[in-house]
């Protein structure tokens, strides 16, 4: 399954602050301090990368109704298919030569 470019940057603002990002009320989900003028993310694209291996909920909100409100990457590496474990960087590398499509899940450090 392929990581959308929406969902690598999600990745990548998450990599950058602390490998995690938190919900605000509404649905947005960035870093921690966020102030509603820079990138941000929907809760779909949050379900992407954590039904994918790439991300888990961290925590969670405890009310009427429980859910999350953080996540944190699970992962320093992607796996693609092919058998490969890259980095972030790599991965923009292994795109170019044909892998975009084979990139699956997830499952911690080699
Ligand atoms: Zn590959």
């Amino acid at each position: 399954m392929e990581l959308s470019p929406t969902m690598l940057a999600a990745y990548d603002l998450a990599a950058k602050h602390d490998n995690g990002l938190v919900r605000f009320p509404g649905g947005y989900w960035a870093q921690e301090g966020w102030d509603s003028h820079s990138k941000w993310f929907s809760t779909p694209t949050i379900q992407a990368l954590v039904s994918r291996g790439v991300a888990t909920y961290s925590r969670w909100y405890e009310g009427r109704s429980r859910f999350p409100i953080e996540i944190t990457l699970s992962i320093a590496v992607l796996h693609c298919s092919c058998g490969a474990a890259l980095t972030r960087e790599e991965y923009q590398e292994h795109q170019k030569r044909g892998h975009d499509s084979a990139i699956t899940t997830n499952k911690g450090t080699p």
